[in-house]
Formats: structure tokens, sequence, C-alpha cells
């Protein structure tokens, strides 16, 4: 029984069923961007890290990846809305086509403020892609252009998702229990 300061966690997706839908995604987004010559895949630290590195090997086609750093919401389970930019990216994204990659959908919050922030750079694609969708949470009008699963309401740790800083690098997701 996985646990993680006290609370046990009981699993939601397997390892292989992420490994089968991230080849999928892989698929999908190479049928979109097949006519591109070098795209730059943006993820989000720290969440997006495990799905980024598997989801990139997954993905015929010239690419380069880079990393943006948003503030995250700590030891809480509530998005605060409040992004700040602890690293941007390097790559100067005007013309180029992109694909942003994060972990989970949730309020919408994060994404929707990333989005607009890279957008004004005038990338001439940006697409966006999430392993976890927690549609029922939403509070603003955005969604992800690919998505792994869609999930209940439920704090979800692994595969890149953590608890204050615990449990990323758990092969599967897991809920964590009351
Ligand atoms: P949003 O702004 O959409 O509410 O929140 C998105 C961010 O909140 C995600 O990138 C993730 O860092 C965090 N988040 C939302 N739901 C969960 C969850 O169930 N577990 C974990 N570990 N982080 C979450
Ligand atoms: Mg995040
Ligand atoms: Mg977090």
């Amino acid at each position: 029984m996985e646990t993680i300061r006290g609370k046990r966690l009981s699993l939601l997706i397997k390892e292989e069923d992420i490994k089968k839908r991230v080849k999928e995604l892989g698929r999908e987004v190479e049928r979109d961007f097949a006519t591109s010559k070098e795209l730059i895949v943006v993820g989000l630290l720290k969440g997006a890290f495990i799905f980024m590195a598997d989801l990139v090997r997954e993905i015929k086609l010239p690419l380069k990846i880079d990393f943006l750093w948003v503030s995250s919401y700590g030891q809480s389970m509530e998005s605060s809305g409040n992004i700040k930019i602890v690293k941007d990216i390097d790559v100067d994204i005007e013309g180029r086509e992109v694909l942003l990659v994060d972990d989970i959908l949730d309020t919408g919050l994060t994404l929707k403020e990333i989005y607009e922030f890279l957008r004004i750079r005038n990338p001439s694609k940006l697409k966006t892609c999430v392993l976890l969708d927690k549609k029922e949470r939403r509070k603003v009008d955005f969604n992800a252009d690919y998505v792994g699963f869609e999930v209940p309401n439920l704090f979800l740790v692994g595969y890149g998702l953590d608890w204050g800083e615990l449990g990323r690098n758990l092969p599967g997701v897991y809920a964590v229990e009351d």
C-alpha cells in the first residue's frame, strides 16, 4: 500500500494504461503537426516533466524542447489563479509551431493564463496537451487540444504530480484518500 505523509493512495491510472495513452497522443500530435519543420514543445515545471519526457519520445517529428516554470500553490490543494513566472522559456516562439504541455487541467486558471502569455508572442500555431483533465472543476472557458484522461474531482499524485513535492516519482496516477 502506497502512502504519503500517512495518507493512503488509491491507484487511479496504471502505468501501462498511461504508456498506451501517451503513444496515442503522440500519433495525434504527429498528425496535426505533420507539416511542421520544427516543433517547439514547452513543458510546465515541475508537474509536466515526466509526461513530457514520455510524450516527446512518442512524437516522431523534428522538435525542440523548453520549459516554463510558474509558481505553484505549494502545500495547498487549491489553485490561487495568481500565476508568477519563475523561469521563462529561452526560445523565441514568434512564427513557430508550439505545443504547450502540462500535467493536469483543473480550474483552467493556470493554463489559460499561460496560453495567453505565449499567444501574445505570435507563434504560428499554439496547441495544448494535458495528461489529465478534471473537467467538472473548470472555472474559466478553456480546454486542451489533447487530453490523456478525463479524471474525477479527486486530489491526484504520481507521474509528475506532487503533494507537497512528494509523490512525483510514482509510476502511476493515484488519488490521495481523505
Ligand atoms: P488550475 O489552474 O487548472 O486549477 O491548476 C492547474 C495546476 O494545479 C496543475 O498544473 C497542477 O500543478 C495543480 N493541480 C490541479 N489539480 C491537481 C491535483 O489533483 N493534484 C496535483 N498534484 N496537482 C494539481
Ligand atoms: Mg502544474
Ligand atoms: Mg504541485
